[in-house]
């Protein structure tokens, strides 16, 4: 625990006040953001993977259940995963009633998040539309407003004149695929992906918890089948029970846990050009040509393509990616012709065959497992931690039943394959 701050990291808050304070004593007196503890012998619960979903289901674990005995374990840095190296679209306009409940309750938890975490994570709902760029998509697009309309999520469909009036540098003529409307939904958005695994760590570290940076969690411990511990690079460590959170790694630590998952792992990349003057305020989703875009606070163009067409670990970019996604993008917004790019990059996505994703128990007893989220799993993160709280800590939780990762077994599939497309 780090000495300065004894036993318990209390956080002072963050306010105007205190920016004002420190503003006159030249910033001498901001505490560390959160500790960086020795391991304890014994948890309660161990998180693996400090991405968002691992910490905010910490974070949900303390705030609604009191349990906060917690380490969460990160081989490399805290948000250095997939919750870094995301485009940061929220939305929850998806097709099937489970779908929407979660991803619904994680929009709304992003509504007050920066109030919640004491810690600004720049959310902006700005609205996301989808564009339907030929007939098959309207219709497709049609059916997922009349669904929402029934779930109770605020999306519509918008004729190309509305949406030309919300993106004014759209190109709705294009030659080969015209805009011929889109699916909007106003209180979807952005919001500052970093500081969403910032803010919950800081959270976390408040109530007492370890997050505990640069160790790898190498094996599961168990008691016939009963977890009981992990082994990691400084040592083994028990633990109650064990949440398995990470992303593109989730096969591999199925492996370690004795258990397999149906899940692919491969890169999904995405890049972003030099900042330029304010020029678009939505965020725009064009599935037909793959690929979308929103602008960053500090100007960038931000723009994703879709996932590399093999399966591999590999965290980085490629020219032909950059390649496809800007020449398709480019006929919907000739504009980004023009544009120098700024830098480019890539995150493991671990995707199911139905594109939804796995919140469940696994075979061994008391070790959990949240993964399948994919190309789109930021918008999730808080409604995923949420969830997957309250299965850890009661056994069950009304937002994971569907979720099981037995469902392949049984052929309950939760069909995403549309709403998730190129898209994030
Ligand atoms: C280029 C790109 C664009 C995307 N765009 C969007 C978007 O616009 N909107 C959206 O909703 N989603 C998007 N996503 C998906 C989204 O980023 C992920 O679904 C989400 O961030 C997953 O969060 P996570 O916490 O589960 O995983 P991660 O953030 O990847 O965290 C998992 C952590 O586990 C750690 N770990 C792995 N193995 C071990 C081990 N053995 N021991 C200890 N730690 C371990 C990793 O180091 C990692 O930090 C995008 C993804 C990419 C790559």
């Amino acid at each position: 625990m780090d000495s300065k701050f004894g036993d318990i990291f209390r956080m002072k808050r963050y306010s105007v006040f205190a920016v004002a304070r420190e503003a006159a004593r030249y910033h001498t007196g901001w505490q560390r953001a959160w500790a960086s503890p020795e391991p304890k012998k014994k948890y309660d619960v161990i998180i693996v993977g400090a991405g968002g979903h691992g910490l905010a289901t910490a974070f949900y674990l303390g705030k609604n259940f009191g349990i906060t005995n917690v380490a969460i374990i990160e081989k490399g840095w805290l948000g250095g995963g997939n919750t870094g190296r995301n485009t940061t679209i929220i939305r929850s306009n998806y097709l099937q009633d489970p779908s929407a409940a979660l991803y619904e309750k994680s929009r709304s938890l992003y509504e007050t998040m920066s109030q919640d975490l004491n810690y600004n994570v720049m959310f902006s709902p700005r609205g996301v539309m989808m564009l339907a760029q030929t007939e098959h998509e309207v219709r497709g697009y049609l059916r997922t407003a009349h669904a929402n309309a029934l779930q109770g999520v605020a999306t519509r469909f918008i004729d190309p004149a509305e949406v030309k009036k919300l993106v004014p540098i759209i190109n709705i003529h294009g030659p080969r695929y015209p805009v011929l409307g889109a699916l909007w939904q106003p209180r979807g958005g952005t919001a500052r992906h970093d500081a969403v695994a910032w803010g919950y760590a800081r959270a976390c570290s408040d109530m007492g918890m370890h997050v505990i940076q640069q160790t790898e969690v190498t094996a599961v411990r168990k008691e016939g089948n009963r977890v009981v511990g992990v082994d990691t690079t400084r040592g083994p460590i028990d633990c109650d029970k064990l949440g398995i959170v990470v992303a593109g790694h989730s096969g591999v630590m199925a492996e370690r846990a004795g258990f397999r998952l149906p899940i692919e792992s491969a890169p999904l990349q995405a890049l972003v050009s030099e900042p330029i003057k304010p020029c678009m305020d939505v965020v725009v989703m064009a599935n037909t040509v793959h690929g979308y875009m929103s602008q960053s606070d500090k100007g960038e163009m931000v723009i994703g393509g879709g996932t590399d067409s093999y399966n591999a670990y590999t965290q980085r970019g490629s020219f032909h990616h950059i390649e496809e996604t800007v020449r398709a993008l480019v006929e919907t917004f000739p504009m980004i012709s023009r544009l120098k790019m700024l830098r480019q990059w890539g995150g493991i996505v671990d995707m199911t065959g139905d594109r939804s994703p796995i919140l469940s128990k696994t075979p061994v007893e008391g070790v959990f497992v949240n993964c399948g989220w994919g190309t789109g799993g930021f918008k999730a993160t808080p409604g995923s931690g949420w969830a997957m709280a309250e299965l850890m800590a009661k056994g069950h939780s009304p937002l994971t039943e569907e979720f099981s990762m037995f469902r392949f077994r049984e052929g309950k599939f939760i069909d995403e394959s549309v709403a998730a497309g190129v898209a994030h």
